[in-house]
C-alpha cells in the first residue's frame, strides 16, 4: 500500500519512492545466488527488506528474510548454503502503510502457501487497489492472515480456488484483484512470471545458459549475465520450466499503461523499459524541457544522480555547459542509522555538496527529476545561493506531482504534495527561485516516444500522479475517504 508513510530514511524524504523489487530464476546451478545478484542490481526499487526462496529436492523448500540491504544479508556462503536449489525467487521492499512505515519481519516476501499440490510461494511488486474489500471478505470466510502486506490476499484468494494447478489457482486469483501487480512466483519446479493488465508495473525476461530469469528490470539481467528476450506483455503470465516458456492470457484485453515515472526517475538508467533506453529517454526528456523553458543562464547543473541524464540532455538542446555544480557523497548509504537530531539537521548537506569554485557568480539551471514535498529543492537552492551563484533556475523533468499513487508507490497524502495545494508561481516563490519550470505532460510523451503527446481520450501511459486520471479506480482509497478528481480539475 502506498500512502502515508513516514520515511524509510531520513535524508531521503522528498521523493517518490518504488515499493518493490522481484526477480526469479530457474535452470541454473545455486539459484540463490542469482537471486542474490538480481536483487542487489534492483536494490534502488527498495532498500528496507529482501527475501529469497528457493527449492531443492533434497531440502524442499528453503526460505530466508532479512531487515536491510541485499549486500548485508545475502553475500555470506553459511547464508547461502541454507537455500540450495536449481529454482529461486526474491523480493526487495520499502515499508508500507500496513506497517506502519517500520517493515516487520512479518509482512517481508516472497510470501509462501502450502496447497493439496504443493508449495508456493510469491513475490509482488506493485499494490492491490482493492485488498481492504477483498481481506474483509476472506476473513469473513475463515482466511487467517499473517502479514498486513495486500500482496497476502493472492495467496488466500488461491487457496480458496478449486482450481487444479497452482498457475490455474494463480490465475483464478488474480482474476479478483485490481490495481497494479507484477508477480514472480515459484512452485517446487516452475517459475511463474505475470503482469496485471494494464502492464503498470515493468517486469522482463531473460535468458542464462539453459535456464531462465525474470525481474523487474533488464539491469538485473545484466548482472548475472543472462541474455534479454523480452518484456512480459500486459495481462500475460509465463509458466516456466527448465524445458521452455508458455504463454497465457488469464485477463479481458486492455489497453496498456505503464507507469510513465518509470522513465522519469524509478528504473535504472541502464535499463531498458518499454523497448526504450531508460538514459536515453531522460536525455530527451532534458531536450523537450530545453525547447518549453528555455532561459539564459550560464551553467547546468543536475541535482545528482537521478537529474544528471536530463540535465545532459537539457545542456545538448540549449547549448548551455553542463557542470557538475553539486557532488554527491558516495559514501552516505545508510551510514547513520539512527542519527541525532543535530546530525538530522543538517539533512541534505550530509548527501550533497556544492562544487563553490564552479557556481560562484554564475546563473545556474538546476535539473531535477521532480518535485515531491518540496523540502529538499529548497535547501539546495540554499546551498547553491550560499556558494554565490548569481541566479537559480529550477527546470523539473517531470509535470507537477500533484496527485498520490496507488499502484505500488510510497507517495505522501496529496496535501503533502507541494503541486496539490499551490500553482507554479506559488511554488516558485515558495523555493525561492528566479524561475521554476515543469516539463509538460505532452513534453514528457514527446520525450518517451508519442509524437504528438498525450492523446487525452487513450493515454498510452499511467500519468496518474500528474493528471489525477486514475486507470484503475482506487477501490479501497475511495472508501476511505479519497476525493478523485472533480470535472472541474
Ligand atoms: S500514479 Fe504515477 S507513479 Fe503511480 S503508477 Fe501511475 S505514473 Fe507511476
Amino acid at each position: 500500500m502506498s500512502t502515508q508513510m513516514p520515511p524509510a530514511h531520513p535524508f531521503d524524504d522528498d521523493k517518490l519512492r518504488e515499493e518493490c523489487g522481484v526477480f526469479g530464476v530457474v535452470g541454473v546451478t545455486d539459484a540463490s545466488n542469482f537471486v542474490a545478484l538480481g536483487l542487489h542490481a534492483l536494490q534502488h526499487r527498495g532498500q528496507e527488506a529482501g527475501g529469497i526462496v528457493t527449492h531443492a529436492p533434497e531440502t524442499g523448500f528453503n526460505q530466508q528474510r532479512r531487515m536491510g540491504l541485499v549486500r548485508d544479508n545475502f553475500t555470506s556462503s553459511s547464508m547461502m548454503e541454507t537455500l540450495p536449489g536449481t529454482i529461486g525467487i526474491g523480493h526487495v521492499r520499502y515499508s508500507t502503510a500496513g506497517s506502519k512505515g517500520q517493515t516487520a519481519m512479518r509482512d517481508v516476501q516472497p510470501f509462501f502457501g502450502e496447497f493439496s499440490m504443493g508449495g508456493a510461494a510469491i513475490a509482488h511488486n506493485g499494490n492491490i487497489t482493492n485488498a481492504l474489500s477483498l481481506r474483509r471478505e476472506l476473513i469473513e470466510r475463515g482466511s487467517i492472515f499473517q502479514s498486513s502486506s495486500d500482496s497476502e490476499c493472492i495467496i488466500h484468494l488461491m487457496a480458496r480456488s478449486m482450481g487444479r494447478t497452482i498457475p490455474d489457482r494463480m490465475e483464478e486469483a488474480l482474476r479478483k484483484v485490481e490495481g497494479a501487480f507484477s508477480i514472480v512466483a515459484m512452485t517446487r519446479t516452475k517459475l511463474i512470471g505475470c503482469r496485471d493488465p494494464l502492464g503498470v508495473r515493468p517486469l522482463v525476461l531473460g535468458k542464462i545458459g539453459d535456464g531462465w530469469a525474470l525481474a523487474s528490470e533488464t539491469c538485473a539481467l545484466d548482472i548475472i549475465g543472462a541474455e534479454f528476450v523480452r518484456e512480459i506483455k500486459p495481462g500475460e503470465m509465463v509458466v516456466i520450466t527448465e524445458k521452455g516458456v508458455s504463454s497465457h492470457y488469464p485477463f479481458r484485453p486492455a489497453r496498456s499503461r505503464f507507469c510513465i515515472f518509470e522513465h522519469v526517475y524509478f528504473s535504472r538508467p541502464d535499463s531498458i523499459q518499454g523497448g526504450r533506453s531508460v538514459y536515453e529517454t531522460r536525455e530527451n526528456i532534458g531536450r523537450e524541457l530545453a525547447k518549453e523553458a528555455p532561459v539564459e543562464a550560464d551553467l547546468v547543473c543536475p541535482v545528482p544522480d537521478s537529474g544528471t541524464p536530463a540535465a545532459i540532455g537539457y545542456s545538448l538542446q540549449s547549448g548551455i555547459p553542463y557542470a557538475m555544480g553539486i557532488i554527491r557523497n558516495q559514501y552516505m548509504g545508510r551510514t547513520f542509522i539512527e542519527p541525532t537530531e543535530s546530525i538530522r539537521n543538517m539533512g541534505v548537506r550530509l548527501k550533497l555538496n556544492v562544487n563553490r569554485a564552479l557556481i560562484k557568480g554564475k546563473r545556474v539551471i538546476l535539473v531535477d527529476d521532480s518535485v515531491v514535498r518540496g523540502t529538499t529543492s529548497r535547501k539546495i537552492k540554499e546551498m547553491i545561493l550560499d556558494a554565490g551563484a548569481a541566479e537559480v533556475h529550477f527546470r523539473i523533468a517531470s509535470p507537477p506531482t500533484a496527485w498520490p499513487c496507488f499502484y505500488g508507490v510510497d507517495t505522501p497524502q496529496r496535501e503533502k504534495l507541494l503541486a496539490a495545494t499551490m500553482s507554479e508561481e506559488e511554488m516558485r516563490a515558495h523555493l525561492g527561485v528566479d524561475s521554476l519550470k515543469f516539463i509538460s505532460l505532452d513534453g514528457l510523451y514527446r520525450a518517451v516516444g508519442e509524437a504528438e503527446g498525450r492523446d487525452p481520450k487513450a493515454p498510452a501511459y499511467c500519468d496518474a500522479c500528474f493528471s489525477g486520471e486514475y486507470p484503475v479506480a482506487p477501490s479501497d482509497m475511495i472508501e476511505q475517504g479519497f476525493e478523485a478528481k472533480t470535472a472541474a480539475e
